[in-house]
């Protein structure tokens, strides 16, 4: 990095948190995305707007006890990091997966600062989550768990205070049993999750709203290639909730997607993913995505990693963190992709970003791309407020319209900034520009 002042910001980010790599790659990113913007802007530094967004406001890390069904105590390591709050109540999803550890959830809860400042809406930045593997565990294990975080973390949260949802490990069971418990517990009802169930406040549009956003952000980018979905290959990782409406949407758009994967492998159908096998096995089942292969004779499965081998002019990696390497976007680049979009956080290593970059392959960060999950928690908090639900078609076609905007304000702060097409340097910037106005004029707290 060329510029000593973000220098000095991210050593001592290093100092201060040794060892945690994946919040280091996350830092480093965005600092690296601001030299212009430092050098624009010398009050910033006066300020040290810099050296306070990097440190969390405050982090909670609790430990989570529960009984399992053979009557053995477990204990896991929960946690909520309550990153920025100057544009709104904290905001940020709960993750429950065994590699959950501060570096992680700090990493995608500093992400989380500017995705859902690219929203537009009123929502600061946290992240939560725990050490907590529910694959294989029982509904009612799962519900201990659950309530057992809840009973530690509902003292810190709050509907104008912190508002957490969803993310690897917590869907609509795990939000359901946690609303109950907090709502036990504190008496009273208001949105304090979203993701909710629809008879309980919950939003329409909110399951399927990572997925579609990813598409609708990356039909953006086609369209200033003056091209579309229609008729393109598509491979998408992952097969959890991003993943499944990703293929929903990319399929209405006329896209045929032909991959799939989850940790143990991939599947390819040349003939196209037939999503309603894949929502049974997933959704209802809980199954491996491997098992798509005995209903479609046609699929081949392939254990390990490997999905990008497969050649494709869209990729879309909804899987997790650092699952797409410089080598794989290479294999990509090679076989003539020409978008891509992250659905998950942070999937594409910085080498894996260099190269599309190079390559001027269309390349949409997560934190622009998949924010179409917090944007439609934005909109479920506003419905929770007014006491109503919105229909399908209002709540989408504000997604749609967010996703457009994430989009333009993006690709503007990249050309403002010197890079045109960059737009991860876009959209670093243009969430950045305006948590940093909003710090200016609150003052130093
Ligand atoms: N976990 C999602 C994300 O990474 C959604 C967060 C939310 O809806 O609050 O943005």
């Amino acid at each position: 990095m060329s510029n000593p002042y973000l220098c000095s910001v991210l050593e001592t980010v290093k100092r201060r948190y040794p060892g945690e790599s994946e919040f280091h790659q996350a830092v480093t990113e965005v600092l690296e995305s601001l030299v212009p913007v430092i050098e624009r802007n010398k009050d910033l530094q006066e300020a040290a707007i810099l050296e306070r967004i990097v440190e969390p406001e405050r982090q909670i890390i609790f430990r989570v006890p529960w009984v399992d069904d053979k009557g053995k105590v477990q204990v896991n390591r929960g946690m909520r990091i309550e990153y920025n709050s100057a544009l709104g109540p904290y905001k940020g999803g709960l993750r429950f997966h065994p590699s959950v550890n501060t570096s992680i959830i700090k990493f995608l809860g500093f992400e989380q600062i500017f995705k859902n400042s690219l929203t537009g809406l009123m929502m600061g930045g946290g992240k939560g989550g725990a050490d907590f593997d529910p694959k294989g565990k029982s509904d009612n294990e799962v519900m201990r768990f659950c309530q057992s975080f809840m009973t530690e973390l509902q003292r810190h949260i709050d509907a104008d205070t912190d508002v957490p949802a969803g993310d690897i490990g917590v869907g609509a069971r795990e939000i359901g049993y946690m609303f109950g418990q907090y709502r036990r517990i504190r008496n009273v009802w208001h949105g304090v999750l979203t993701g909710k169930g629809l008879d309980y406040g919950g939003s329409l549009v909110r399951t399927e709203a990572t997925g579609y956003g990813c598409v609708y952000f990356c039909d953006e980018m086609l369209k200033d290639k003056k091209t579309s979905f229609e008729g393109k290959t598509v491979v998408i990782s992952g097969s959890g909730n991003v993943a499944i409406y990703a293929v929903e949407k990319a399929q209405q758009l006329g896209g045929k997607v032909v991959a799939l994967s989850d940790s143990n492998g991939y599947i390819y159908d040349p003939d196209g993913i037939k999503l309603d096998i894949v929502k049974r096995l997933k959704e209802v089942e809980r199954k491996r995505i491997g098992e798509y292969v005995k209903e479609v004779k046609t699929a081949k499965y392939t254990e390990g990693k490997g999905i990008w081998t497969i050649p494709c002019d869209i990729a879309l990696p909804c899987a997790t963190q650092n699952e797409l390497d410089g080598n794989d976007a290479k294999t990509l680049v090679k076989n003539g992709v020409i978008a891509v979009a992250e659905g998950a956080n942070m999937p594409s290593t910085p080498d894996a970003v260099k190269v599309f970059l190079e390559a001027k392959t269309s390349f949409g960060p997560g934190k622009a791309a998949n924010a179409g999950g917090v944007a439609t928690s934005g909109l479920e908090m506003a419905q929770n407020s007014q006491r109503l639900a919105w229909s399908f078609e209002e709540v989408d076609r504000k997604l749609h319209a967010i996703m457009v905007n994430i989009h333009d304000s993006a690709k503007a702060a990249a050309e403002e900034y010197g890079t045109p097409g960059n737009l991860v340097n876009g959209a670093n910037i243009a969430g950045f520009v305006k948590v940093a106005n909003v710090m200016k004029s609150n003052g130093v707290i």
